[in-house]
Parts: structure tokens; C-alpha cells; sequence
């Protein structure tokens, strides 16, 4: 069958390959720890999981607005004033599949052919995949170690030249995949004026706003004369251990939001009635400080920054492995590069995606090669699996670059 170019161009989703191959290996009888999982190991919150089964009892089984429902569009706007300052009205929020659906709706509708978007990168494979089909062009930004992997003004800068004046947006995406830094309000109000300057328009891609273990999460929006140019996506996937549900949102510009929503009109449609109403539930009983649901995300922080903290002691002192310490999301981007080089078990090792290839093959342990994130040095360790997973598969990570 002839495809498209466009299908020749953009290849499968990195992360989501991973996990493919994983499951394979699985499948055919291997043992194969994953730390390549970018999801919580947690179930859904219970009052959340019964607000999804009180819909299918109760028929809440049919199209609802392309843009969501009234009811968990108006729970977003309160979500959004009550933690992010962000006050939106109804006709500036949108609701759709996954923020992923999310951000590709706000990408159609915002770039034109040659359009450049700067992605700081490392960066989530999906935004560059995203603005291709878009009929843009990505431009990186490049983050670095010594910075903590936070985008800095000299980085946005070179950016911008390197996109010789055809910049119209940036996707900001703090916690950030797949390195967990935080961007700081400081840090933020450095980049801001830049942003203005260029006439940017933002992405701010908030999805992992609730795994922050150092510091205080930031909203860009909330930044002076920063809530016109942009549009504030988050969801339910990260927050609430909801990835099956998919369930995003944003809030920005009602100009932005209706074309999104138009596109949306044609693609998706709505999202699943079932589980919006249940992220209306896991929305209202978060904001409203619910027992319940308060004592299962307090479960939910205890047990990552216990994972984050073994991860990076493990990780830590693996000679030849260096990594900046997660503030936020439950990634660890491991500088693995002074390995590369190396033959081990019989393998030359020249680059991320052997050095991968090799731990899931030989060692049995899965992770995401930083090359899929547009930064070879690095691999990818996800730190949402139990304690005893990750300890077993960092030890047989750090047996196989012995
Ligand atoms: N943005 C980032 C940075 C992510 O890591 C993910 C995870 N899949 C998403 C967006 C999309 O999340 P979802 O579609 O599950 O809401
Ligand atoms: N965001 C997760 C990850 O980075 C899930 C996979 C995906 O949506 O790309 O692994």
C-alpha cells in the first residue's frame, strides 16, 4: 500500500516503542524489569474509580460538547483559579483525549507551514512528532546538566537565532520530561521578557504540576502579561494515576480555544463522557481538600520521593553515571555517555540506543534511550515502579557497566 509522506516522516511515539518491546519481551517468557513506564504504578483514586462506574450506571453514556462537558469545564476553571491564580471563563477552556490530544489540537491550530516552534530539548518525543504534522518545524533549545536542565535565557536566545525570525511559539513543560527539572517563578521571570520580545506565543505543558517533591510548581500564565500568549495545559493522566482514562485540559486565549475546539470537532469529538465524569471527580475532591482523596495523594508523594530518593543514591553511584537530582515528575535522565565506547557482554556500545538495547536484552531492565528525547548522552530511568523493582533493576543496570 502507498502511505503518505507525512506517515514516512513521523515514526512511532519513542516512549510508547518502549513499552511495546517490553511487553514482547514479556510475552515470550523473558524477565525484564521496567523503569521505561511513564506512568504511575498506583490505581485510580476509589472515589474517583466510582464516580467512572456511577456514569455507566446512570447513562451518562453518550456525546457530550466536543469541548467537554459544562460541569467539568467549569471544575477545571475552579482547578484553575484555585492552584494556578488563572482565571478563565467558559469559553477559554477546552477538555480532550489527553493532554497529548491537547497539545496536537493547540499545535494545529496555531502553526502554519515553516513555522518554527522552539522545543527546549531534552523534550518529550511527541511535541517534535506533533509540530511536524503540523507543517512546522521544531527548533531546540538546548538544556543542559549544568543548568539543571532548566531553560535559561541564553539557551532561548540561541534558539531564537537558530530559527532566523521564524519562531512563533515555544513549548514550555515544567516538571519537566524526561529530566524532572522544575522551572523556579525566578527562573521563569528571566525567560518572560525574551518571550514578549520575540512575540512568542506559549504551550506550557503543566501535566506533571502535582509530582513536585523540591520547590513550588509555577504556572507560566501567572506571569505578568504571560496569560494572553498562553495556553495552560495539564490533566488528569499524571495527577491522579489516570493515564487509561484520557482525560487533558487546557485553559488559555478564547480565540485559541474555539479553533481548537473546531479541530477537536472533526477528530476525537468529545472525550469519553465516562471519564470526564470522572475527572470532574478527582478534580472536585482535590480542590474541595477531600479526606480521601487527600490521604491517597499524600500516599502517592510519600511513595515517590522514597522511589526518587533510591533511584538517585542507586543511580548516584554507578561509576561513570552522573544525574541532576528530580525536583518534579518521576524520571531520573542519567548522563550514561562516559560509557559509551565500551564493549559489554560482546557489544560495542556507541550511543543511548545501544546502551538500551543492551540493558534490555542482556541485563533485562528496561529504560528509555535518551535519543528518543533529542539527547543521546542521557538514558531515561522512569522511578514509578515499587521499591523492589527499582532495586533489582538498578542493580542489574549498574552490573552490566561494570
Ligand atoms: N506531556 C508530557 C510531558 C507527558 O510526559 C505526557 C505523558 N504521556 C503527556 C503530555 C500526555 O499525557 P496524557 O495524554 O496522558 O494526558
Ligand atoms: N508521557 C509518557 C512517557 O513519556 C507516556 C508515553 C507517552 O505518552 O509518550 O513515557
Amino acid at each position: 500500500m502507498r502511505l503518505s509522506r507525512l506517515s514516512a516522516r513521523v515514526g512511532p511515539s519513542g516512549t510508547m516503542a518502549a513499552d511495546d518491546r517490553l511487553q514482547r519481551l514479556r510475552a515470550a517468557g523473558r524477565d525484564v524489569v521496567s523503569l521505561g513506564a511513564g506512568q504511575l504504578d498506583f490505581e485510580t483514586p476509589a472515589p474517583v474509580a466510582r464516580a467512572g462506574t456511577e456514569a455507566i450506571a446512570h447513562g451518562i453514556t453518550r456525546y457530550t460538547p466536543v469541548a467537554g462537558t459544562l460541569a467539568l469545564r467549569r471544575a477545571v476553571r475552579d482547578k484553575f483559579e484555585r492552584e494556578n491564580g488563572l482565571v478563565f471563563g467558559d469559553d477559554q477552556v477546552i477538555v480532550g483525549a489527553g493532554a497529548k490530544a491537547v497539545v496536537f489540537h493547540a499545535l494545529l491550530a496555531l502553526v502554519d507551514p515553516d513555522d518554527a516552534v522552539i522545543v527546549p530539548a531534552p523534550a518529550w518525543p511527541s511535541y517534535g512528532s506533533m509540530v511536524t504534522v503540523a507543517g512546522g518545524r521544531t527548533v531546540s533549545a538546548a538544556l543542559s546538566a549544568a543548568e539543571g536542565y532548566r531553560l535559561t535565557p541564553a539557551a532561548l536566545r540561541g534558539a531564537l537565532a537558530a530559527a532566523g525570525g521564524c519562531a512563533r511559539g515555544v513549548i514550555l513543560n515544567s516538571p519537566h520530561n524526561p529530566t524532572g527539572a522544575l522551572m523556579s517563578r525566578e527562573a521563569y521571570a528571566a525567560i518572560a521578557p525574551i518571550v514578549r520580545e520575540a512575540g512568542l506565543w506559549v504551550i506550557s505543558d503543566e501535566i506533571y504540576e502535582h509530582l513536585v517533591y523540591d520547590g513550588t510548581f509555577t504556572s507560566f500564565a501567572a506571569l505578568d502579561g504571560m496569560g494572553a500568549r498562553t495556553l495552560t495545559v495539564n490533566g488528569v493522566s499524571k495527577a491522579f494515576a489516570m493515564t487509561g482514562w484520557r482525560i487533558g485540559y487546557a485553559g488559555g486565549p478564547a480565540e485559541l480555544i474555539q479553533a481548537m475546539e473546531a479541530l477537536q470537532s472533526h477528530t476525537s469529538g468529545n472525550p469519553s463522557s465516562i471519564s470526564q465524569h470522572a475527572a470532574e471527580a478527582a478534580l472536585r475532591l482535590c480542590v474541595a481538600g477531600d479526606a480521601e482523596m487527600a490521604a491517597e495523594r499524600r500516599r502517592f508523594q510519600d511513595a515517590l520521593v522514597a522511589r526518587r530518593d533510591l533511584a538517585c543514591r542507586i543511580l548516584g553511584g554507578i561509576p561513570g553515571v552522573t544525574l541532576v537530582r528530580p525536583a518534579g515528575a518521576f524520571y531520573v535522565f542519567a548522563d550514561v555517555s562516559r560509557h559509551f565506547g565500551r564493549t559489554l557482554a560482546g557489544r560495542r556500545v556507541a550511543g543511548s540506543a545501544d546502551l538500551a538495547d543492551l540493558l534490555m536484552e542482556q541485563a533485562g531492565v528496561a529504560v528509555v534511550p535518551g535519543q528518543v528525547f533529542g539527547d543521546d548522552r542521557g538514558v531515561r530511568v522512569s522511578f514509578a515502579a515499587s521499591p523492589g523493582e527499582l532495586t533489582v533493576a538498578l542493580d542489574r543496570l549498574a552490573q552490566a557497566l561494570a
